[in-house]
């Protein structure tokens, strides 16, 4: 069967957030792997999201050829009283092929949820990111103010807010502080305004794509089938929404995650 066009003719596509250590792609990853580069994906970041996931995370990097990884501790994976895992997490770190520290964030959606706890644990990685001079891949929901005012009091900190949903004013605040917004499944809905209206306003060199494969699902692909070989997808819904060609937004959106990751465009 013959490619579509846009994976022929598409720059290389950097998948910038896609849980590649979670089923059902762990258990099919070579496979995964080989479709996503036949249609055009070639890097692909994994965050982890405890100790044992960015340790899993960071092990694909290490075996696989256009893997990077990233070591953190999600707001949602926060046991209640339990004690931050700061000595494994800087062990993992301190490794030194960690292309960021994520994800990580604020997640106040969740039931029985310790918004205090969450920002002390927030904050503790944010002085990794500093002390390891890694940016930070963002999780967010239910806290955007909160989470703009533990930036402004961490200025310098390099960051992707992923899986945007917000509107344009939301999308402003953090690209004021410098960050780059991620575009997932949300820009192929129809329904999802927010982002729709979002997505044209974001300058060119601070746009980023994921899957957040297997947790997102798209317009057209449902959550636990979507892959890293659907970012051609969320890349032509994106240029849609902005008048622009497909091929120009992965050429952008490849060489703005490789200078967000610090990774040589020709590695
Ligand atoms: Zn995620």
């Amino acid at each position: 069967m013959p490619l579509p066009r846009h994976a022929r003719d598409m720059p290389a596509l950097f998948d910038t957030h896609c849980h590649l250590t979670d089923e059902p792609l762990a258990g099919r990853l070579e496979d995964v792997l080989t479709t996503a580069r036949k249609h055009g994906v070639h890097r692909i970041m994994v965050p982890g999201y405890d100790p044992e996931s960015s340790r899993r995370a960071l092990a694909l990097a290490a075996r696989h050829e256009g893997i990077c990884a990233a070591v953190g501790l999600h707001p949602g994976r926060l046991e209640p009283g339990a004690a931050f895992p700061a000595s494994g997490l800087r062990t993992l770190l301190a490794a030194g092929s960690a292309r960021a520290v994520g994800e990580i964030g604020l997640d106040y959606a969740g039931p029985d949820h310790d918004q205090r706890h969450q920002r002390e644990v927030l904050e503790h990685q944010l002085d990794f990111a500093r002390e390891f001079d890694l940016p930070v891949i963002l999780h967010c929901r239910k806290a955007f103010q909160p989470l703009l005012d533990i930036l402004r009091q961490h200025p310098g900190i390099r960051f992707v807010l992923h899986a945007f949903g917000g509107g344009p004013e939301m999308a402003a605040a953090f690209l004021d502080l410098g960050g780059y917004i991620a575009f997932g499944g949300g820009v192929t809905r129809p329904n999802a305004r927010r982002v729709r209206r979002t997505a044209p306003m974001v300058p060119a060199d601070r746009m980023v794509l994921e899957t957040d494969a297997p947790y997102i699902g798209s317009h057209t692909v449902p959550k636990p089938l979507l892959e890293p070989r659907h970012l051609p997808d969320i890349a032509a819904a994106l240029a849609a929404l902005r008048g622009m060609e497909p091929e120009e937004i992965a050429a952008v959106t490849t060489t703005n995650a490789n200078r967000l990751f610090r990774i040589a465009a020709n590695s």
